[in-house]
């Protein structure tokens, strides 16, 4: 009979760990996958946060230095910050489905 057990690199300690064990036996590191695919979205949605704010801070930064400075390619920044904008609504989307 052949035996269908994985063995895993743990994340936190890189102790190998046997894919049937519900912790690393070294650290005490969860190691079912479930947890660790919620982790990845926790992630993801923190980085998209990042972006968009980044987004917010070159569109208005953009239209402020435009008015103020009656520069339009102060206006093409905003503008291009708006699709940074545009694309992490996207990605959040997407990942969230
Ligand atoms: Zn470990």
């Amino acid at each position: 009979m052949k035996a269908e057990v994985e063995l895993l690199d743990c994340p936190a300690c890189t102790h190998l760990v046997s894919s049937m064990a519900p912790a690393c036996p070294q650290c005490g590191h969860p190691m079912n996958s479930g947890s660790r695919s919620v982790t990845t979205i926790q992630g993801t949605s923190k980085s998209i946060k990042a972006v968009k704010l980044l987004a917010l801070v070159i569109i208005f930064g953009g239209l402020y230095k435009g008015v103020t400075e009656a520069e339009s390619s102060y206006f093409a920044l905003a503008l291009s910050g708006l699709a940074l904008y545009i694309i992490a609504v996207f990605a959040k989307w997407w990942f969230h489905d």
